[in-house]
């Protein structure tokens, strides 16, 4: 019997299970796949979550915060426009590669038992305050509290209708290059049917993970291109670039440095926090839309918050229906706010033409309003 199960091994979970395991509790993490692995994702970390990071992660992975390429500044391709700003206080840049794998060893370090490879299968609640049954290809759990932190879309997740997402089918895309001299700013191209981001994860081989395998690279750093897009775009990177013409001649000088990964489907929903007692974070809890670049800063958060919610009923405080209830009050209030802020801004992208032309030379000219919006979605 264990205080808490963790389904799901990425930056939510591994971040409830930490904080349970060092606030006393008897803690299982299972995830289906194995780290480390590349996964679609800009890898842009905001900063509101660096300082949670930091303490999440054991003393041995402490450089990969401290050390991560800081993104000062964020640029938007639109319409043949450029529009600037400053990312304040400035983001990480931090490989998927390196960061869900050191999550998963710091969780091991803080006492967790985390079982790779096992996926869950069914979720069985017995009646009253019995304890979860959690049925796996590996055999078979029990726990008094669950988090669910299975990500976007699993076996798990309810069908999209019965969640209230949205319908539109979305891929995502995304793989490592060489560039050179890449400059340190987010640079997102928006074209009909999606956007691609293109941000720098190591400058000059400095972090020994990512060394590049060619001496004629030296001068060159590794870039991250991540694409939101149509099916019908394409299936590949290159018909992505090719669909906005800076990005198209940008890559140009590009070489890869990783086979290119995807996902789908994305469907974007509003958060559930709770679903019958089992407490929901990350993506599990809701989908935003990855410009915005707070996904891993919610999953962190969210996690940290669920592991604590928990810990008052696992001490024989308060009951699981009133530890449920504060993590779902807590994350509407603190975590809620920032997916209608990004649904206000993505429904502002995909205006007609004719409106957005005005709103852009607007935002163009007065930076103090760009900022603005900016904020909003932290
Ligand atoms: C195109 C794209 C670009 C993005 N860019 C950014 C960005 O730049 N910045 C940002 O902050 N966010 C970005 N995101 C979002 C970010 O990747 C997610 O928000 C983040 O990974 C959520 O973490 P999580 O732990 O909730 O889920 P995940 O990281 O998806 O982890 C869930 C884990 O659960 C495991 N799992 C699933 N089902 C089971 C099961 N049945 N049994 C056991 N294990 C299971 C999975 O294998 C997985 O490892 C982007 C997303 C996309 C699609």
């Amino acid at each position: 019997m264990y205080d808490l199960i963790v389904i799901g091994g990425g930056p939510a979970g591994t971040s409830a299970a930490i904080t349970a395991a060092r606030s006393g509790a008897r803690v299982l993490l299972l995830e289906r796949g194995r780290f480390p692995r590349h996964k679609v994702c800009g890898e842009f970390v905001s900063a509101e979550s660096l300082d949670l990071l930091a303490a999440l992660l054991d003393s041995q992975y402490a450089a990969l915060q401290h050390d991560a390429i800081r993104i000062p500044r964020a640029r938007l391709y639109l319409d043949g426009r450029v529009l600037e700003t400053a990312v304040d206080p400035p983001a990480a840049s931090i490989a998927r590669l390196d960061l869900d794998a050191a999550l998963w060893h710091s969780a091991k370090s803080a006492g967790v038992e985390a079982r790779h490879q096992v996926t869950v299968q069914r979720i069985v609640r017995g009646p009253g305050a019995a304890p979860f049954r959690i049925l796996t290809g590996g055999g078979e759990f029990e726990t008094r509290a669950l988090v669910s932190a299975s990500g976007r879309w699993s076996n798990l997740s309810a069908k999209p209708a019965k969640i209230g997402g949205n319908r539109e089918k979305w891929v995502g895309l995304k793989a490592h290059f060489a560039e050179p001299s890449p400059e340190m700013s987010v640079d997102l191209y928006f074209f009909e049917g999606g956007y691609c981001g293109v941000q720098p994860v190591d400058i000059n081989g400095e972090n020994s993970n990512h060394q590049l395998p060619d001496r004629r690279l030296a001068n060159h750093g590794r870039v991250n291109a991540c694409a939101m897009v149509r099916p019908e775009v394409g299936s590949t990177l290159a018909e992505v670039f090719a669909r906005h013409p800076a990005l198209d001649e940008r890559s140009r000088k590009w070489q890869p440095l990783s086979d290119p990964v995807s996902t789908s489907p994305l469907i974007f929903r509003d958060p559930q926090p709770e679903r019958d007692g089992i407490l929901m974070a990350g993506d599990a809890a809701g989908f935003i839309d990855p410009f915005v670049g707070d996904g891993i800063s919610l999953a962190l958060r969210s996690g940290s918050l669920a592991g604590q919610c928990l810990m008052p009923f696992l001490v024989g405080e308060i009951s699981l229906h009133d530890a449920a209830h504060q993590y779902r009050q807590t994350y509407e209030r603190r975590l809620a706010p920032v997916f209608r802020a990004s649904s206000r801004i993505r429904r502002m992208l995909v205006l007609p033409r004719v409106l957005r032309t005005p709103l852009l030379f607007l935002l163009e000219n007065t930076p103090a309003i760009t900022r603005y919006v900016v904020s909003k979605t932290r």
